[in-house]
């Protein structure tokens, strides 16, 4: 068996403690869907086959987009909730998953340094960005909001949603944001809210926060940390002295997005928006007459733009959070410095071998590199075909267009700057990743010398 079965007999276990929270009920006659019936089982199997259409994800050979599977202790957690079926809109709703939600949020806000803030869970990062961009619109009415030009997608189309006016930031050949570009963009005085993102979601680069804050004090603006996928690696004790000093500086900012579910160990369905001014709570004022409230206490529906919320979600959370607690030099700090130790000795491999170039060793634990050749055309075409020949192998990598200036560093090259060439990426996310890099190296050796052309000296 690939696929972890601990969660079985957890969720067995623990569903009889939760049912005995409710002994004093009259007895119910059994679930109207008997689990006797044949066609139940008949649909599950129909369904896992279905399943078996995927990616490995949960492989250490699958080594290719942002995807790991859930801790077991989040996946049983979730499907315990389930039973109960919380929404953490209101409290009515949800009242147990919500005291939960409250804790688990208090913990990612503690990781940063804040002991006092405004927050709540969401769907993911989207919905998580959404917010914090529509509370920097309420605050600074038709302010521009800029972001990098290796930021999410997201940011640009969510400024669209909120009818806001938006620019990209250019960025260095690392992929972080352009601090003199920047500050050039700020001396127009029309910029209300600058997003830094820590950690790319394409190559895991790093926006230097220090210098956007020494900017925030000469041009007041807020500032939005999309720290989506990076966020947890300020628990790390392995980041270079600069992206240290950027992750030190989160908790500086007005506002922060990250993910659980990326490298939270959280099913999907799993973000983050944190405030640092409760204040900010004002602005989610709204009357609803479909919402009964039973209680003064904060129901998160008041502070949430969303209505209907998983309170499963904030279960798994918390109890993850119980189990791996978010401080550095602990069992959870360990698994994220595993992947990003993974990631720098895979660049320290690359950067060794003449069959690769690699643009930039990596911040994080994402890695992207390509294919030796001198056109956009050759590397681009080559990627692809390393791409699809690893995957025959059961190694499965991404791809990513990055402009060619990311290459500045080596020499032959042709084409323009802006130029988007084909290249490889490995989101190495798994704490497992460091050690099956032998093997994936292996194979991944094994398919570049059939793919591409000339020895390579250091093999
Ligand atoms: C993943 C990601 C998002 C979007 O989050 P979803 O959870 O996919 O909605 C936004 N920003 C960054 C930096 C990300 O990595």
């Amino acid at each position: 068996m690939h696929l972890e079965e601990t969660t079985l007999q957890l969720l067995k276990d623990s569903l009889k403690q939760l049912d005995s929270g409710f002994a004093a009920l009259p007895a119910i006659s059994e679930n109207p869907t008997s689990p006797q019936d044949p066609r139940l089982a008949a649909v599950m199997v129909e369904v896992a086959s279905k399943l078996k259409d995927n990616y490995p994800y949960f492989h250490p050979l699958y080594a290719g987009q942002m995807l790991k599977p859930p801790h077991p202790i989040a996946r049983a957690a979730y499907a315990l909730a389930t039973w109960i079926n919380p929404n953490n809109h209101a409290l009515d709703g949800g009242r147990a998953s919500s005291a939960l939600e409250k804790e688990a949020v208090a913990q990612i806000a503690a990781m940063f340094g804040w002991q006092q803030h405004l927050g709540h869970l969401c769907g993911g990062g989207t919905m998580a960005n959404l917010e914090a961009l529509w509370v920097a619109g309420q605050l600074h009415p038709g302010k521009k909001i800029v972001a990098s030009d290796q930021s999410h997608y997201t940011h640009k189309r969510i400024s669209a949603v909120l009818q806001l006016p938006f620019a990209q930031v250019p960025t260095d050949n690392c992929g972080r944001m352009d601090t003199s570009a920047l500050e050039k963009m700020l001396a127009v005085g029309d910029v209300g809210c600058v997003v830094a993102t820590e950690g790319t979601t394409g190559s895991g680069s790093v926006d230097p926060l220090p210098e956007i804050l020494r900017l925030r004090e000469r041009y007041g603006f807020l500032l939005h940390v999309d720290a989506a996928y990076g966020g947890y690696f300020a628990l790390a004790s392995n980041l270079v002295t600069e992206t240290r000093a950027s992750f030190d500086s989160i908790g500086r900012a007005d506002s922060i997005v990250i993910d659980p579910h990326k490298h939270g160990l959280q099913p999907y369905g799993c973000g983050c928006v944190l405030f640092r001014d409760p204040q900010v709570g004002a602005i989610y004022k709204h009357e609803s007459p479909y919402t009964y409230f039973t209680s003064s206490d904060l129901h998160l529906g008041e502070i949430s733009l969303e209505c209907s919320r998983p309170g499963a979600s904030a279960v798994a959370l918390w109890a993850t959070q119980r189990l791996l607690p978010l401080v550095r030099g602990g069992e959870f700090a360990a698994m994220l410095e595993a992947s990003r130790e993974a990631a720098v000795r895979f660049a320290e491999r690359l950067a060794g071998d003449a069959h690769w170039m690699l643009p930039f060793v990596p911040e994080l634990d994402i890695i992207v590199w390509a294919p030796r050749a001198k056109t956009v055309a050759e590397i681009s075409a080559l990627s692809q075909r390393i791409f699809d020949a690893a995957a025959k192998q059961n190694l499965h990598l991404a791809l990513i267009r990055v402009p060619l200036r990311f290459f500045a560093a080596q020499r032959n090259l042709t084409g323009a700057p802006e130029d988007a060439v084909l290249c490889l990426r490995s989101v190495l996310m798994k704490p497992e990743h460091r050690d099956w890099l032998d093997r994936i190296w292996k194979i991944l050796s094994k398919v570049a010398d059939g793919v591409l052309p000339g020895p390579s000296p250091n093999r």
